[in-house]
Protein backbone atom coordinates (compact mmCIF):
# COMPACT_ATOMS: atom_id res chain seq x y z
CA UNK A 1 0.00 0.00 0.00
CA UNK A 2 1.22 3.38 -1.56
CA UNK A 3 0.42 5.42 1.05
CA UNK A 4 1.66 9.24 2.88
CA UNK A 5 3.46 8.09 5.97
CA UNK A 6 2.78 11.40 7.21
CA UNK A 7 -1.05 10.58 7.77
CA UNK A 8 0.52 8.70 10.31
CA UNK A 9 -1.12 8.21 13.26
CA UNK A 10 -4.70 8.28 11.54
CA UNK A 11 -3.84 5.12 9.10
CA UNK A 12 -2.25 3.41 12.22
CA UNK A 13 -5.48 3.10 14.10
CA UNK A 14 -7.57 2.40 10.98
CA UNK A 15 -5.74 -0.24 10.24
CA UNK A 16 -5.52 -1.17 13.60
CA UNK A 17 -9.09 -1.24 14.20
CA UNK A 18 -9.71 -3.88 10.76
CA UNK A 19 -7.50 -6.32 12.31
CA UNK A 20 -8.94 -5.72 15.94
CA UNK A 21 -12.39 -6.62 14.49
CA UNK A 22 -13.91 -9.50 16.15
CA UNK A 23 -14.62 -12.86 13.19
CA UNK A 24 -18.04 -14.02 13.34
CA UNK A 25 -19.25 -17.45 15.26
CA UNK A 26 -19.21 -19.50 12.38
CA UNK A 27 -17.33 -22.56 11.89
CA UNK A 28 -15.14 -21.86 9.04
CA UNK A 29 -15.56 -25.06 7.09
CA UNK A 30 -19.33 -23.93 6.36
CA UNK A 31 -21.00 -22.03 3.28
CA UNK A 32 -22.66 -19.25 5.29
CA UNK A 33 -26.21 -19.81 5.32
CA UNK A 34 -28.47 -17.36 3.47
CA UNK A 35 -31.45 -15.28 5.73
CA UNK A 36 -34.48 -17.76 4.49
CA UNK A 37 -32.54 -20.75 6.06
CA UNK A 38 -31.45 -18.89 8.95
CA UNK A 39 -35.42 -17.85 9.42
CA UNK A 40 -36.36 -21.55 8.81
CA UNK A 41 -33.84 -22.85 11.29
CA UNK A 42 -35.42 -20.42 13.48
CA UNK A 43 -38.97 -21.13 13.11
CA UNK A 44 -38.46 -24.64 13.81
CA UNK A 45 -36.70 -23.98 16.80
CA UNK A 46 -33.03 -25.40 15.95
CA UNK A 47 -29.46 -24.42 16.40
CA UNK A 48 -29.05 -21.20 14.33
CA UNK A 49 -25.65 -22.26 13.40
CA UNK A 50 -26.14 -26.03 12.32
CA UNK A 51 -30.19 -26.01 12.04
CA UNK A 52 -30.13 -29.96 13.90
CA UNK A 53 -29.32 -29.14 17.58
CA UNK A 54 -32.28 -28.31 19.86
CA UNK A 55 -32.76 -24.78 21.04
CA UNK A 56 -34.79 -25.30 24.10
CA UNK A 57 -34.75 -27.22 27.10
CA UNK A 58 -37.85 -26.05 28.20
CA UNK A 59 -40.70 -24.25 26.79
CA UNK A 60 -38.90 -20.73 27.01
CA UNK A 61 -35.62 -21.78 28.44
CA UNK A 62 -32.44 -21.86 26.69
CA UNK A 63 -30.04 -24.69 26.66
CA UNK A 64 -26.34 -23.69 27.77
CA UNK A 65 -25.14 -24.90 24.54
CA UNK A 66 -26.14 -26.91 21.00
CA UNK A 67 -26.13 -30.75 21.56
CA UNK A 68 -24.97 -31.37 17.82
CA UNK A 69 -22.36 -28.74 17.12
CA UNK A 70 -22.01 -27.38 20.49
CA UNK A 71 -22.29 -23.64 19.91
CA UNK A 72 -22.27 -21.60 22.79
CA UNK A 73 -25.93 -20.14 23.55
CA UNK A 74 -24.45 -17.16 25.91
CA UNK A 75 -24.28 -15.07 23.09
CA UNK A 76 -27.95 -14.82 22.91
CA UNK A 77 -29.56 -11.55 23.99
CA UNK A 78 -33.54 -11.71 22.75
CA UNK A 79 -34.35 -9.16 25.23
CA UNK A 80 -38.34 -7.77 24.73
CA UNK A 81 -37.76 -8.54 21.08
CA UNK A 82 -40.08 -11.42 20.48
CA UNK A 83 -43.07 -10.42 23.32
CA UNK A 84 -43.29 -6.58 21.12
CA UNK A 85 -43.94 -8.54 18.14
CA UNK A 86 -46.10 -11.44 19.53
CA UNK A 87 -47.98 -8.06 21.74
CA UNK A 88 -48.58 -6.21 18.29
CA UNK A 89 -49.97 -8.92 16.18
CA UNK A 90 -52.19 -10.59 18.69
CA UNK A 91 -53.38 -7.07 19.61
CA UNK A 92 -54.28 -6.43 15.86
CA UNK A 93 -55.92 -9.88 16.00
CA UNK A 94 -58.40 -9.75 18.77
CA UNK A 95 -58.88 -6.24 19.20
CA UNK A 96 -60.13 -6.25 15.35
CA UNK A 97 -62.23 -9.31 15.72
CA UNK A 98 -63.91 -7.81 19.01
CA UNK A 99 -64.83 -4.83 17.21
CA UNK A 100 -66.17 -6.70 13.91
CA UNK A 101 -68.02 -8.74 16.65
CA UNK A 102 -69.13 -6.36 18.67
CA UNK A 103 -70.64 -4.04 15.83
CA UNK A 104 -72.19 -6.89 14.28
CA UNK A 105 -74.11 -8.75 16.79
CA UNK A 106 -73.77 -6.67 20.19
CA UNK A 107 -73.16 -9.72 22.45
CA UNK A 108 -73.23 -9.76 26.07
CA UNK A 109 -70.16 -9.04 27.79
CA UNK A 110 -69.53 -12.48 29.43
CA UNK A 111 -69.57 -13.97 25.21
CA UNK A 112 -66.58 -11.36 24.67
CA UNK A 113 -64.66 -12.66 27.33
CA UNK A 114 -65.41 -16.07 26.41
CA UNK A 115 -64.70 -16.12 23.24
CA UNK A 116 -61.61 -13.67 23.45
CA UNK A 117 -59.98 -14.76 26.40
CA UNK A 118 -58.91 -18.20 24.50
CA UNK A 119 -57.91 -16.49 21.30
CA UNK A 120 -55.53 -14.03 23.61
CA UNK A 121 -53.58 -16.97 25.18
CA UNK A 122 -53.94 -18.93 21.20
CA UNK A 123 -52.40 -15.69 20.16
CA UNK A 124 -49.76 -15.23 22.35
CA UNK A 125 -48.65 -18.39 23.82
CA UNK A 126 -48.13 -20.40 20.51
CA UNK A 127 -46.42 -18.49 18.45
CA UNK A 128 -44.15 -17.12 21.16
CA UNK A 129 -41.69 -20.11 21.29
CA UNK A 130 -40.99 -19.80 17.34
CA UNK A 131 -40.82 -15.92 17.09
CA UNK A 132 -38.48 -16.12 19.91
CA UNK A 133 -36.70 -18.58 18.11
CA UNK A 134 -37.00 -16.56 14.60
CA UNK A 135 -35.12 -13.40 16.35
CA UNK A 136 -32.23 -15.65 17.85
CA UNK A 137 -31.46 -17.14 14.18
CA UNK A 138 -31.72 -13.13 12.91
CA UNK A 139 -29.14 -12.33 15.63
CA UNK A 140 -27.09 -15.22 14.97
CA UNK A 141 -27.09 -14.70 10.62
CA UNK A 142 -26.47 -10.71 11.20
CA UNK A 143 -24.19 -11.31 14.12
CA UNK A 144 -26.02 -8.62 16.28
CA UNK A 145 -24.48 -7.55 19.59
CA UNK A 146 -24.49 -5.44 21.96
CA UNK A 147 -22.22 -2.44 20.72
CA UNK A 148 -18.47 -2.34 21.68
CA UNK A 149 -15.61 0.10 21.57
CA UNK A 150 -12.53 -0.64 19.24
CA UNK A 151 -10.01 -1.73 20.71
CA UNK A 152 -6.98 0.99 19.81
CA UNK A 153 -2.95 0.69 20.43
CA UNK A 154 -1.94 2.76 23.66
CA UNK A 155 -0.57 6.06 22.70
ZN1 LIG B 1 -25.70 -26.47 16.39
Amino acid sequence: MDRDPSSGPDFVRATFSHKGRREGHRMPDQTPPTVTESAMRGLACKCPRCGKGKLYAGFLTLRPNCTACGLDYAFIDAGDGPAIFIIMIAGAIVVGCALVVEIKYQPPYWLHAVLWLPLILATTLLPLRAMKSLLIALQFHHKAAEGRLIGREPE
